[in-house]
């Protein structure tokens, strides 16, 4: 794909030309045996097409798919974009990636590890590993906290969250989809005003990829109902108080009743980690 003019987001002043670690858990093909096997995805049928031509073709499909099933929109992700379509997951609930994994079986998983995590979240990302027929992509920022801590002070994300959701979410997400022309993420309309308006398919022009999110018009009921009937992997945070599973720093459990990402840098303005916005 020939890139359109737009300028991503790293900061050069803070990414330093380290280069960010995006590492398999488990390289393709050292998996256990699997119940069926699992081998690298064909290409899509937009394999090579150009930014101008994936923009065009983003907006035709978001006409086309909107308000179709998730397993649909995820069939036809597959075979535009093959191997160079990624499910996005933070790890909290695995319904997403448990629909990939029926659709296109080997589908690579892309988790920011942040360093920040729960160990609830570094299991479940171990459990999905272990047990789904992906490929997780483990992708880390370019600093480990120590090292950020030693050179921008301890506890960045109470003084300045952006800066820290940037190095180690924005950033790192940013350089990991280079290696794609999709990325599917499990963004709903329900999940905040924020994210009321989000299109079923887009062209995501700072991170130079398409973005599919399936489960756009999903309520909680239909995830609760899926979870239950497929038996699906979820953190275990989740019936801990946990409707919504950040970084342990700035996630804080939410009463019974209570808007569901009010835990999620609670007393801030803040309320997105700007992967989405
Ligand atoms: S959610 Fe908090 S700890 Fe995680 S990257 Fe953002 S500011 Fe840093």
């Amino acid at each position: 794909m020939s890139a359109l003019p737009v300028t991503v987001l790293p900061d050069p002043s803070v990414i330093s030309g380290t280069s960010l670690s995006i590492t398999p858990l488990r390289p393709r093909g050292s998996r256990p045996a699997p119940p069926s096997e699992r081998r690298p995805l064909p290409a899509g049928r937009l394999d090579g097409a150009s930014a101008e031509t994936l923009v065009e073709v983003a907006r035709q499909a978001n006409r086309d798919l909107e308000g179709r099933p998730a397993a649909e929109v995820l069939r036809w992700a597959i075979d535009a974009f093959g191997g160079r379509l990624c499910v996005t997951s933070s790890m909290q609930d695995m319904v997403l990636t448990h629909l990939a994994s029926a659709v296109a079986p080997g589908v690579d998983v892309v988790f920011l590890d942040t360093g920040y995590h729960f160990a609830e979240t570094i299991g479940t990302r171990d459990a999905v590993e272990a047990t789904m027929d992906v490929r997780v992509i483990n992708v880390r920022a370019p600093q480990t906290v120590a090292e950020q801590d030693a050179t921008l002070g301890a506890r960045l994300h109470d003084r300045n969250p952006d800066l820290c959701c940037q190095l180690r979410k924005v950033a790192p997400l940013a350089r990991a989809l280079e290696s794609y022309d999709a990325y599917a993420t499990g963004v709903r309309r329900v999940d905040s005003p924020v994210r009321a308006l989000t299109p079923v398919v887009q062209w995501d022009a700072k991170k130079q990829a398409v973005k599919i999110s399936p489960l756009v018009n999903w309520t909680d009921a239909d995830v609760d109902a899926y979870i239950e009937k497929n038996n699906v992997l979820v953190n275990p945070l989740l019936d801990d108080g946990y409707p919504s599973v950040g970084c342990a720093p700035c996630t804080s459990r939410v009463a019974d009743g209570g808007d569901v990402r009010s835990g999620r840098w609670a007393g801030r303005a803040k309320s997105e980690c700007g992967l989405h916005v």
